[in-house]
């Protein structure tokens, strides 16, 4: 099922740039999951918080769990325990509820800011001005158990490679000035999370330090 060349590619050229792969399994079954396992991947992301979790509870504990998709607030206490990282935060009541849950269970939990940085009005995220506004609120400057440790976005649907590289140079831009501003002192502040199966070459020209990629390695989802 997986495609162990493809597979050794992506590898490859990942850590060439020092980036990681996050492999996306959303819609596949956990023995899709077991084989990528088998071949040494341990970073896997997945969209939906129940299908996150059902996958979680059956499979081995060495695996870093990425919720990539959008999170609901009343979702977050499912995944707080064992998540390693959220991508997708676009709100300070959302950092609110991870900061409430993670305390319950002593977690410091990492978190990457989402951007809207595509054409599409759909791709939900943050504008620059807003993540500013976040990161200076006195409420999330309190916070103890959310470590935010970079950016993600997700670029236009479009074959257009031009219009691919300014919206990840321009992350990769956002990056830049907040990480000047708000984290100049945090190593930990390192990540930026660009390029999916179409696009994560692109992605690592540009700076992506974690590439999610799904059906290139796992096939595409019907
Ligand atoms: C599904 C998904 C991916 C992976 O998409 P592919 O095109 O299958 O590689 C990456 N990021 C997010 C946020 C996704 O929802």
């Amino acid at each position: 099922m997986i495609n162990v060349e493809t597979y050794t590619k992506l590898i490859k050229e990942t850590q060439t740039k020092n980036a990681q792969l996050v492999a996306v399994s959303k819609t596949k079954p956990v023995e899709a999951i077991m084989e990528l396992y088998q071949l040494g991947q341990r970073v896997f992301g997945e969209n939906k918080v129940q299908e996150l979790v059902s996958k979680q509870e059956v499979l081995p504990n060495d695996i870093q769990w990425h919720l990539i998709g959008s999170l609901q607030r009343n979702k977050v206490k499912y995944i707080i325990p064992f998540v390693s990282l959220i991508h997708s935060v676009d709100s300070l009541k959302l950092l609110q509820e991870i900061e409430k849950e993670a305390t319950k269970v002593n977690r410091v939990v990492d978190c990457l800011l989402q951007f809207h940085i595509a054409e599409e009005e759909t791709k939900f995220g943050l504008t620059l001005e807003e993540a500013q506004e976040l990161l200076s609120a006195p409420l999330y400057k309190s916070m103890q158990h959310v470590r935010i440790v970079g950016l993600m976005g997700m670029a236009t649907f479009t074959n257009d490679n031009k219009q691919i590289r300014k919206e990840f140079k321009q992350l990769a831009n956002y990056y830049q000035q907040l990480k000047e501003t708000f984290f100049r002192a945090e190593t930990s502040f390192c990540h930026i999370s660009m390029g999916m199966s179409g696009d994560y070459e692109i992605a690592l020209e540009e700076g992506s330090t974690l590439v999610r990629v799904g059906s290139l390695l796992f096939g595409s989802r019907t």
